[in-house]
C-alpha cells in the first residue's frame, strides 16, 4: 500500500522533534530511515504507526487519511530492538498471538490459524522449532519469530525499528541478507529505522537520510553515496575527506592558489568534499600539497594523513595511498580529488 507523509511536523511540548517532513512510499517499498541519533527516525516511524500523531501534517495509507487512526485501525506489524516475545508462550503460540486475540467476528477459525502460522514459521525459517521457548532460541532467531508475530496479521504495512540492534555482527549481517530475501518474497511496505549507513545501503530501495528532525535526501543507495546533496550527507554516509576551498567564477582554490578544479558552486568560502579514494597524485601541476603525518593500514589499503597546506594554518586530511606507491611519515603528497562535491 502506498503510503504518503505529507507535511509532517511533531512537538514534544515546545521541541520540534520533526519538521515539515514529507515523504511518498511506494507499495511494496523497502524504505530505510538512516540518521544519527536524535534525528527524529523513531518519531517519524512511530507516527506512521499511530503511536503518535502529528503536530500538522498528515499521513495516508492509500487514499486513506489515517492522521488520527489508532494502531489497531491502521493494521501495522512491529518489531523492535528488544521486542519482548511472551516467555511463557512457545514459537507457535507467539506468532498465533495476533490472530487469537482478535474479536470472534474478525478472529480465524482454529484450522485456519494453525495453517498461517505454519506458513509463516516456515517463512522465517524455524520448521522445527515451534515448541521452543524464547529462552531456547538464539537472538537472532528471536527477531524472527518478532517478524513472523508482526506478519501474522497480515498488516498493510511492517515498522521495523533497528530490529538487529541488539545483535552481533555476523548475525546482523546474515539476518540482512535474509531480511531482504524475506521482503523480496513476501513485498510488503517496510519502513524500517537504522542508525547503520552499511545496513541502510545493502538492504533498502530508498534510503532516508534524516538530521535534526528534516529529511536531508531521499534516494537509492547510489544516489546517497555517490551523489550526495548536502555537506551532512557526504560526511554522515561513507568515508569522507573536507577541505576548505575559495570557489570564484567556477574555479576552485585552495589558500590562494588555483587547484584547477571547477565547479558550478555560486562564488564563495566552501568545503570541498570528497572520498578518501577518489584521489589521484600529481607530479606537477596545481594540486594539494601536503606532508604525510601518520600512516594507517587497512585490509588492502593504506591511509594517509596529510597536513594539506602545509606548515601553518595546514588542515588535516585522510586520503588513501593507491597501492605501489612509496611513501612514509614526512613523504611530500601531491593529490587532487577526481571526483569530488563543494558546498
Ligand atoms: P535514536 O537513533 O537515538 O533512537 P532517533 O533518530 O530515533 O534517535 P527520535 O527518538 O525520533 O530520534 O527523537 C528525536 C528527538 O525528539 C530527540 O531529540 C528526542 O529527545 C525527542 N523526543 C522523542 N520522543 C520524545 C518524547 N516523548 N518527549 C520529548 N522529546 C522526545
Amino acid at each position: 500500500m502506498d503510503i504518503r507523509i505529507d507535511k509532517i511536523r511533531k512537538e514534544f511540548g515546545d521541541f520540534p522533534a520533526l519538521h515539515d517532513v514529507s515523504l511518498n512510499i511506494r507499495s511494496g517499498e523497502l524504505i530505510a530511515l538512516l540518521g544519527p541519533s536524535g534525528s527524529g527516525k523513531t518519531t517519524l516511524l512511530r507516527l506512521v504507526a499511530g503511536l503518535e500523531f502529528p503536530s500538522q501534517g498528515r499521513i495516508l495509507f492509500g487514499e486513506e487519511d489515517a492522521s488520527w487512526k489508532s494502531v489497531q485501525e491502521r493494521n501495522v506489524g512491529f518489531v523492535f530492538q528488544h521486542y519482548a516475545l511472551f516467555k511463557h508462550m512457545t514459537v507457535f503460540d507467539n506468532v498465533a498471538f495476533g490472530l487469537r486475540v482478535r474479536g470472534s467476528e474478525n478472529r480465524p477459525p482454529k484450522a485456519e490459524i494453525r495453517r498461517r502460522v505454519e506458513e509463516l514459521i516456515d517463512m522465517v525459517q524455524l520448521s522445527g522449532m515451534e515448541s521452543r521457548y524464547p529462552g531456547q532460541l538464539s537472538g537472532g532467531q528471536r527477531q524472527r519469530v518478532a517478524l513472523a508475530r508482526a506478519m501474522a496479521i497480515e498488516p498493510r504495512v511492517l515498522l521495523l525499528d533497528e530490529p538487529f540492534g541488539a545483535l552481533d555482527a555476523k548475525v546482523r549481517k546474515d539476518l540482512r541478507k535474509w531480511l531482504r530475501e524475506f521482503h523480496d518474497r513476501t513485498g510488503h511496505t517496510t519502513l524500517f529505522v537504522t542508525h547503520d549507513q552499511e545496513e541502510a545501503l545493502e538492504l533498502a530501495d530508498r534510503v532516508v537520510v534524516m538530521s535534526q528532525g528534516k529529511i536531508e535526501q531521499v534516494g537509492s543507495a547510489d544516489d546517497i553515496y555517490d551523489r550526495p546533496q548536502s555537506a551532512f550527507v557526504f560526511s554522515f554516509v561513507g568515508d569522507s575527506a573536507k577541505l576548505p576551498v575559495t570557489v570564484a567564477n567556477g574555479d576552485v582554490s585552495f589558500k590562494g592558489a588555483p587547484t584547477g578544479l571547477r565547479t558550478s558552486t555560486p562564488n564563495g568560502e566552501k568545503h570541498i568534499f570528497f572520498r578518501p579514494r577518489d584521489i589521484v597524485l600529481q607530479d606537477d601541476g596545481p594540486a594539494f600539497e601536503g606532508r604525510i603525518l601518520s600512516m594507517r593500514r587497512l585490509a588492502g589499503a593504506r591511509i594517509a594523513e596529510i597536513d594539506a597546506g602545509l606548515g601553518e594554518g595546514a588542515e588535516r586530511v585522510e586520503i588513501e595511498l593507491p597501492l605501489g606507491v612509496p611513501a612514509e611519515q614526512g613523504s611530500l603528497i601531491r593529490f587532487l580529488p577526481h571526483r569530488y562535491a563543494i558546498f
